[in-house]
This record gives structure tokens, C-alpha cells and sequence, in this order.
């Protein structure tokens, strides 16, 4: 990338960072409402996570995270309210909370989290390498990843959509790219699907989803693609300059990466998943992340355990 092409990006981030500072409560960023409403008394809450005790699982993957005193998790750090990091270095969003959610019933309290920001195109060789323990990051569950690492869940049911510019009328949905520009991120599902010859679409293949969306704004593309829950929230944050098409076209099933062979950590966070869905927590957590973008509320989908 160029000198000019990052420093539109860090500015981009800066600029997120500030509105994603907004939901939280505090003043606004001009030109773009705060995404999530007022703030403040009406927000939602997130919920807190009981920390389980004596947490004892044959999983080598965990006995060495509780030996180090802390769980290592591979996350997101510019996907607005799924995962985002702030200027202080503060993590939020609905990915953020599955893993406090997880961590917790693994015994490990939120200061004994520690996450590390890990893009889609290195996300199977960093797990299997054992660098993170785990990975919540929007990450789709498919057979071909299956090959490398193993996966709990799904958690949340997303689909891979479209963003413009909020005056853009010729992109309709994914019938309508054919000579268009689309931008998305090496190592996604999204990038793979678009560039299947019957959409007729060229491409452009960066690392992060903000320098696409930063691409958009320029009029460098016509069209950012990846899950319509990322692309609600990129919206959300600048509602007079974005807009999402609303068509979705691929099935996005996410799930909590990790080690391939850990058959015992996959079962207990599958539980710890199943437990929270049921106790409520997970309903809250999303009122208070994902659902200040707009994204409707739906069942988590069934679990797969295998
Ligand atoms: N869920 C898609 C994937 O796992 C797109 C989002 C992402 O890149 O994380 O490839």
C-alpha cells in the first residue's frame, strides 16, 4: 500500500473508532449520527459471566492456557460493533462478548483474556500453529477450513451482501455487478463466491475490510462484499454515506475456531455456548453489540457437534 493509500486508512479507523466511541455514551461525530440511538441510559447492557471454577477438561490446548494463567483468542479489531478496538485499546462487539461468554465457563476471568488482532487470510496458520487457543472473529465454519482447524458452533447465521455508496443505484444486488469494482479481504468466503466468472465483477483483494470501505468512499470500487452483519456496521457508522443492499446470496455459518485435534475444548465450548444461548446472555450481549446496527434478531442456529 502507499504512503497516501494508509494514510486514508488510518483515518478511516480513527474516524470509526470515534463513532464507535459515540455508541458508547459519549458526543458524536459530525455529519454521522452515532449508530444505536441516543446512548447513554437507553442503551442496552451487557450481561456479566459467571466465571466457572475447577474447570477440568482433557484438553492440551487447555491445560496449557490454565497453566499460563491466561486464554490467547484471535479476533477482529475494525468489524463495528462484532469486532472492534478503539484508540485506547479497548475491544467490543458481539464476537468480543462469545468469547468472554466462552472464556468464562473455561474458568478464566475478562483480565485473564488476552486478544490478539488476527486478519482472515492468516487466520488457519495462526491457529494451527497454536499462537491463539481460540478465534471468534466471523469467522464461516466450511469443510475446506475443517482441513486445518476444528470449529464449535455456530453461533450466529450471517450471508454475504453488498455495500455502496448510499446514491449508488446501478448495484442492486449480486446479478447487478457485471464490469462493477468490488473490494473485498484475501482469505474470506465472500472474495472466493465473487469471483466465480457469472458475476462478471473485477476485483480487488486487500487485507482489511475498513481499507475497503475506505476504497467505497474514495470512488476507487462500486461495491464492498463480505457478511451482511460486517457490512451493517461499517453502514451504521456513516448512514448518510453507506447503505447496504439487503440480498444476501451465500450462507455464513460462525463458529469459534481452534485446534483441529481438540476434540475435548470443541465439546466445552460447545456447551459453553449452549449455556449462554439458554441462560439469556447471549440475547443480551447481541441487543447491546449487533443489534445497535440494525441487524434484526434471529434464533442462533443449531449447534453442529461433531
Ligand atoms: N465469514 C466470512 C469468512 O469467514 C467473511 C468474514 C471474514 O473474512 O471474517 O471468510
Amino acid at each position: 500500500m502507499n504512503l497516501r493509500k494508509s494514510a486514508a486508512v488510518a483515518a478511516t479507523v480513527a474516524a470509526l473508532a470515534l463513532t464507535a466511541t459515540a455508541c458508547g455514551g459519549e458526543s458524536g461525530n459530525a455529519g454521522d449520527k452515532p449508530a444505536g440511538g441516543s446512548g447513554g441510559k437507553n442503551q442496552p447492557k451487557l450481561p456479566t459471566y459467571t466465571v466457572a471454577k475447577d474447570v477440568k477438561v482433557d484438553s492440551p490446548t487447555l491445560k496449557k492456557a490454565q497453566k499460563a494463567g491466561k486464554i490467547v483468542f484471535g479476533a477482529k479489531d475494525d468489524q463495528p460493533f462484532l469486532g472492534f478496538q478503539d484508540t485506547d485499546g479497548k475491544r467490543s462487539g458481539f464476537d468480543i462478548e462469545i468469547a468472554k461468554m466462552v472464556a468464562a465457563d473455561l474458568g478464566f476471568k475478562p483480565d485473564q483474556i488476552e486478544f490478539k488482532t488476527v486478519d482472515s487470510n492468516v487466520r488457519e496458520t495462526t491457529i494451527s500453529k497454536g499462537e491463539v487457543d481460540l478465534y471468534v472473529g466471523t469467522y464461516t465454519i466450511n469443510d475446506e477450513r475443517k482441513k486445518q482447524v476444528g470449529f464449535a458452533g455456530p453461533y450466529f447465521m450471517a450471508g454475504a451482501d453488498l455495500l455502496v455508496r448510499a446514491d449508488e443505484k446501478g448495484v442492486t444486488g449480486p446479478d447487478s455487478l457485471k464490469g462493477k469494482t468490488v473490494c473485498s479481504i484475501k482469505g474470506s468466503t465472500p472474495l472466493q463466491e465473487i469471483k466465480k466468472p457469472k458475476y462478471g465483477a473485477k476485483t480487488v483483494e486487500l487485507s482489511k475490510y475498513s481499507e475497503c470501505v475506505q476504497q467505497l468512499l474514495n470512488n476507487e470500487v462500486d461495491a464492498v462484499t463480505t457478511d451482511d452483519a460486517i457490512l451493517k456496521g461499517y453502514a451504521a457508522q456513516r448512514p448518510t454515506k453507506l447503505k447496504v443492499v439487503g440480498k444476501p446470496f451465500t450462507k455464513e455459518p460462525y463458529g469459534i475456531g481452534m485446534n483441529k485435534d481438540d476434540k475435548a475444548l470443541r465439546d466445552a465450548v460447545n456447551n459453553a455456548i449452549e449455556a449462554h444461548e439458554k441462560n439469556g446472555d447471549y440475547k443480551k450481549a447481541y441487543d447491546a453489540t449487533l443489534g445497535l446496527s440494525k441487524s434484526a434478531y434471529t434464533e442462533p442456529p443449531a449447534l453442529e457437534r461433531y
